[in-house]
């Protein structure tokens, strides 16, 4: 997920981060295995604590210190295994009927109460990124080339803070579904705990997730009806002619000229084929080829990505890439192979739950906590699967200003980068609002949004 803004150059060396203290920790159970400085948190002064559920700030150190483990021990998609023992652990230390196995490492942690008949998914995020952390933080990633540098270990303790606050204040009447995603990062794994069964298993009348925002303050929350990211498609075209010596050009096909009149051509889709009022993005992020000044290469790789809102688009964008790829090898002497990835569709949020999501954040935070002049991202997000298979919504909590990690305003996917632990509080606070609220027997006939007509 993007940053907003266009800034990527975070301070990533060790420095002191505001509020985090070096006295020793109480190991949290001793279940984490490591021990870290206490973590103490400064909240932002505009955000009283009285609005934090009281719950949620009894457990606060203990979420920030799991927070913190999961930072240090990152897993990639897929592969998050200590990370779903430890949710599940949790999970059903706190009574929750633990389901595992949906998208391989996927947890679900159900907990049933009262006689409601509504039932509600809350969605968190547990994968980590390829990249070597360069923040020098006291709980750094310990594994080296990964990291958690999108805040998925922020995503995952949150929804366990709110989980461990809705079994003990038991405030619901109805099911609550906790979902526990892998590989978020571009492998797809919510596309497969949802072709797995995951809403044949555990229906859902709305599914919700967050994702933290560097670049808006902490305590804000943002929503957006309608179209809120783009899809995400990959497109590997290979560039096929007849390599030779760089001194006798005129007998080779050359794959090296063709691909640079390609990578040309492709900026011709968005700005000649594509409606000024959409949405699109065609960018050749690679291109591979050759080895040395004096050699014309057999082939060449360019790789894309390719991005829009509109399902519509997305197929325009493919049908033109294809084609122009076939003419351009045609014109050029050589033959252009296209290996097209559809990936992530659009992320759509439906009208009813983020009327509710935002009214629930009003309600607990006050008009002024709402971003309301949220505009589409670019990026792109695997909730988007949920979203097409059940109603919901996907909404985004400020991380923080500024560019450093000590401030929470260093963009995701950075070295630097790092989840801003006083949103900890906040987000947990929203999520067990929104469960009590959507849970609530006021609504035993009808959903929350659609109350005013039931
Ligand atoms: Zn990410
Ligand atoms: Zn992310």
């Amino acid at each position: 997920m993007p940053r907003r803004g266009d800034g990527n150059a975070c301070h990533d060396s060790a420095s002191p981060s505001g509020g985090r203290g070096a006295e020793s920790l109480d190991c949290i159970g001793g279940a984490l295995g490591a021990v870290y400085e206490r973590p103490r948190i400064r909240m932002p002064p505009d955000i009283p604590s009285s609005a934090i559920h009281p719950e949620v700030a009894r457990t606060r150190d203990d979420m920030v210190a799991l927070r913190r483990h999961l930072h240090a021990h990152p897993e990639l998609g897929f592969e998050e295994f200590a990370t779903s023992d430890l949710v599940a652990e949790r999970l059903a230390s706190w009574g929750y009927a633990v389901h595992r196995g949906l998208g391989g490492t996927g947890v679900v942690g159900q907990l049933r109460l009262g006689e409601g008949p509504r039932r509600l998914g809350i969605r968190a995020d547990m994968d980590a990124l390829p990249i070597q952390e360069t923040t020098g933080l006291p709980y750094a990633s310990r594994h080296a080339g990964k990291m958690h540098a999108c805040g998925h270990d922020g995503h995952t303790a949150i929804l366990l803070a709110a989980a461990q606050c809705l079994a003990r204040t038991r405030g619901f009447d109805g099911t609550l579904n906790l979902i526990f995603q892998p590989a978020e990062e571009s492998l797809g794994g919510g596309r497969r705990m949802v072709e797995e069964g995951l809403f044949e298993q555990f229906p859902c009348d709305a599914v919700f997730a967050l994702h933290n925002m560097p670049g808006f303050p902490v305590g804000r929350l943002g929503f957006r009806s309608g179209h809120f990211m783009a899809s995400s498609d990959s497109v590997y075209l290979t560039v096929r002619g007849k390599g030779g010596h760089g001194s006798t050009p005129h007998l080779t096909q050359d794959p090296v000229v063709a691909a640079a009149h390609l990578v040309l051509a492709l900026q011709t889709v968005v700005s000649r084929n594509v409606d000024p009022r959409d949405m699109a993005v065609v960018t050749v992020g690679a291109i591979h080829a050759g080895s040395a000044p004096n050699v014309i290469p057999d082939e060449v790789e360019l790789r894309l990505s390719v991005r829009a809102y509109r399902p519509e688009v997305r197929q325009a964008l493919r049908e033109r890439i294809t084609e122009l790829a076939r003419v351009q090898g045609e014109a050029l002497g050589v033959v252009v192979d296209v290996d097209y990835h559809w990936r992530y569709p659009a992320l759509v949020n439906h009208d009813g739950p983020t009327r509710f999501a935002r009214e629930v954040a009003r309600q607990v935070f006050g008009q002024e906590a709402l971003l309301d002049d949220l505009q589409p991202l670019t990026g792109s997000e695997d909730f988007s699967f949920l979203l097409e298979a059940c109603p919901g919504s996907y909404l985004i909590v400020g991380n923080g200003e500024g560019d450093h990690h000590a401030t929470g305003g260093c963009s995701p996917h950075n070295p630097g980068y790092d989840f801003n632990d006083a949103a900890l509080p906040v987000a947990a606070t929203y999520w067990v609002n929104l469960a009590e609220q959507f849970l609530s027997s006021r609504y035993r006939s009808c959903l929350p949004w659609t109350e005013a007509s039931a």
